[in-house]
């Protein structure tokens, strides 16, 4: 066992305790939930037409204290807040906190590159890079989510979002971490692997990420390059932009068209990320 997984047992062991003691602090029985829309908001009665006073995302947890006609209520910034109920699914104590929960209280922000007017580069059969890049952007979303991360995504559906724009959002939030996802194209067919750029901070990010990608994918390891991105050079949080494979690639693109590519990346840049912020 090496340390970093003796330190993560011992984080959540402290992490269930805390959690355990401030359940029976409480005297009332409450359960975990977790947002399961893009948006809920917060009200200050078990009513909609009760005064906002917070929102939450989803993968978001709460603690919620009672239940009443389709609304739950909790507390937020130590005011009495209601949700609608319909919007949260109960949490597992038991699945909360390890390995899931490793990310909470990170704010991650996925830039699907390209998208609407823009499709980015065109692949083997017509395919658009933009559309691959959506699918894959999802996925790791789902699983940053999975493991506690907040995460905002810079487009969520084929539409047009400016650089400027993705950059903006992520520097309007209190991001943790930039990455921009994009696949590669080349005039030559046989060119193919995995490669990760850094313009500034990222340079640590990205040497973490690109040796996850390549210990858990089969693609060639083409290492960590530093390049003056607009989405990387004018990001505050350490920004990195990765390129998971060549969709100009025959044998390649059928790999990165797969469930279960998708899945492995998604899983190796939660597995980065953890590791990036413990270690
Ligand atoms: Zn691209």
């Amino acid at each position: 066992m090496t340390s970093f997984y003796r330190l993560l047992i011992v984080i959540t062991l402290l992490l269930c305790f805390s959690v355990t003691t401030h359940t029976h602090a409480n005297e009332k029985p409450s359960e975990i939930y977790v947002v399961n829309t893009d948006l809920l908001t917060i009200r200050q009665s078990p009513s909609s037409s009760g005064t906002i006073i917070g929102t939450l995302t989803q993968g978001e947890k709460l603690t919620i204290f009672q239940h009443t006609s389709g609304w739950a209520q909790t507390y937020f910034n130590g005011m009495e807040g209601w949700v609608a109920a319909k919007y949260l699914s109960p949490v597992d104590e038991t699945e909360v906190f390890f390995p899931n929960g490793l990310l909470s209280g990170y704010t991650i922000v996925i830039d699907p590159g390209h998208g609407g007017k823009d499709p980015g580069a065109i692949g083997h059969n017509g395919v658009l890079e933009k559309d691959l890049i959506l699918v894959t952007a999802k996925k790791i979303a789902e699983k940053l989510r999975e493991a506690g991360a907040k995460v905002i995504l810079t487009r969520t559906d084929d539409y047009f979002v400016s650089l400027n724009d993705r950059v903006k959002i992520s520097n309007s939030h209190d991001t943790d971490v930039f990455i921009s996802i994009h696949f590669n194209a080349f005039s030559v067919g046989y060119v193919g692997g995995i490669n990760t750029y850094y313009y500034r901070d990222g340079r640590g990010l990205a040497h973490k990420i690109q040796a996850t990608l390549a210990n858990e994918l089969p693609l060639k390891n083409r290492g960590v390059i530093q390049h003056d991105y607009r989405v990387l050079r004018d990001n505050q949080p350490p920004a990195i932009l990765i390129e998971l494979g060549f969709i100009t690639n025959t044998k390649e693109l059928s790999t990165l068209q797969s469930t279960n590519f998708q899945d492995e990346v998604a899983r190796s840049i939660t597995i980065g990320l953890i590791e990036y912020f413990w270690e």
